[in-house]
């Protein structure tokens, strides 16, 4: 246990964007691993495991906020905690309390018998809950006896979101990734096999030019070995603060811009045979949002969208990436938009962008969208 006084309760870093309606419950603070080149969001997090009684403590504020709203009791805010407590509460309450999400990078860390502890309290405490998801790490959950995942998924935690990142194994060593191809395949196989939804975050950009072709493919063997529900697309940013970035500057990592992101996401994409999993681009560093659907069915449909934008004229590529990047377009039916387009071509007219600065400026626009 890190900590004997409950402080209250707290909040960590980041969530995925498919969880924003759900209540942030964090059950370990920081990446134990933290040295993934590509990741930069918990550097200066101290990493700890909390006290489950401080978790379950974290269960209870917001059981008591929920009943201030339905007007059962009363309730002061006295300290910043209590005002984070509010505030999510709030939200929460606000958006149909469904789901809850475990934070921070990686909650499995915590002891099995405390992690049954905390779902079985969080069960009683809310019983209406529909969905409790957490980020998790190929290789803990490879360490999990499968008794505990079917226990797990029993209680609710339905939905893992896994950073592969990648399936090929020069790569994830490369980025320091610490785990292999065989593991993610390993673990993705047993939590489906317990029950648990599996969301697989996929990186396109993160080989550079040399491994993008060969990460396409060994990451599509992967996702078709696991058949995951979902195949999440989250494409590189290459912050200076970033490990990756020293490769990058030493001439051993090559960044790529949003067409050889998009060429890999096809061949990746081409490559995905006999699964049915949802794919989905919601995050915001992916250049086209349209890029989802139900596989195979919705398939041809995307690569023809990536077709359709890579035969596009170079302007309107330029356009494009630039009205994506300060968050007027996302699918490419927006370049038809007499609106958007027009409050594109302003910026690009003012900050003379094109075909010699793009990359860089859609590179940096990427950067600041993300908290690294
Ligand atoms: S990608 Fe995940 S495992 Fe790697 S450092 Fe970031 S949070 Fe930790």
């Amino acid at each position: 246990m890190q900590t004997k006084e409950y402080k209250g309760y707290e909040v960590g870093p980041i969530r995925p964007p498919s969880e924003a309606y759900s209540l942030l419950i964090r059950l370990v603070r920081g990446c134990a691993w933290n040295r993934c080149k590509f990741c930069g969001f918990y550097r200066g997090v101290p990493f700890g495991i909390r006290s489950p009684e401080h978790v379950k403590q974290d269960i209870d504020e917001f059981k008591a906020w929920i009943d201030v709203f339905e007007g059962k009791a009363e309730k002061n805010i006295e300290t910043e905690a209590d005002y984070e407590a509010y505030y999510m509460a709030s939200n929460w309450y606000q958006s149909g309390m469904e789901s809850v999400f475990f934070q921070d990078a990686n909650s499995l860390l915590m002891k099995p018998e405390y992690m049954v502890d905390i779902l079985e309290h969080l069960r009683k405490t809310f019983p209406q809950i529909s969905r409790i998801t957490t980020y998790a790490r190929s290789d803990t959950i490879a360490r999990i006896p499968d008794e505990f995942l079917t226990r797990y998924a029993q209680l609710g935690l339905n939905r893992f979101h896994i950073g592969l990142e990648t399936g090929n194994d020069e790569l994830l060593r490369l980025v320091n990734k610490g785990v292999d191809k065989k593991t993610q395949i390993l673990a993705g196989q047993k939590a489906m096999g317990a029950g648990i939804e599996v969301s697989e975050f996929y990186m396109p950009g993160l080989g550079g030019k040399e491994y993008a072709f060969q990460s396409a493919c060994d990451t599509a063997d992967v996702m078709n070995q696991i058949n995951p529900d979902f195949i999440r697309i989250r494409s590189m940013a290459l912050s200076e603060k970033l490990d990756l970035y020293e490769d990058y500057e030493k001439g051993t990592f090559t960044r790529t811009n949003d067409l050889d992101d998009l060429r890999e996401i096809r061949s990746f994409l081409e490559r995905l045979e006999g699964i049915n999993s949802v794919v989905e681009s919601d995050h915001i560093l992916n250049i086209l949002l349209e890029l989802r659907g139900t596989l195979p069915e919705d398939k041809e449909r995307m690569l023809a969208t990536i077709d359709r934008f890579l035969a596009l004229p170079e302007e309107e590529q330029i356009l494009f990436r630039l009205g994506r990047r300060i968050g007027v377009m996302g699918e490419l039916s927006d370049l038809q938009h007499g609106p958007r387009r027009q409050q594109v071509e302003r910026v690009l007219k003012a900050n003379a962008v094109d075909s010699s600065n793009i990359d860089a400026i859609s590179s940096r626009l990427m950067v600041k969208a993300i908290p690294i």
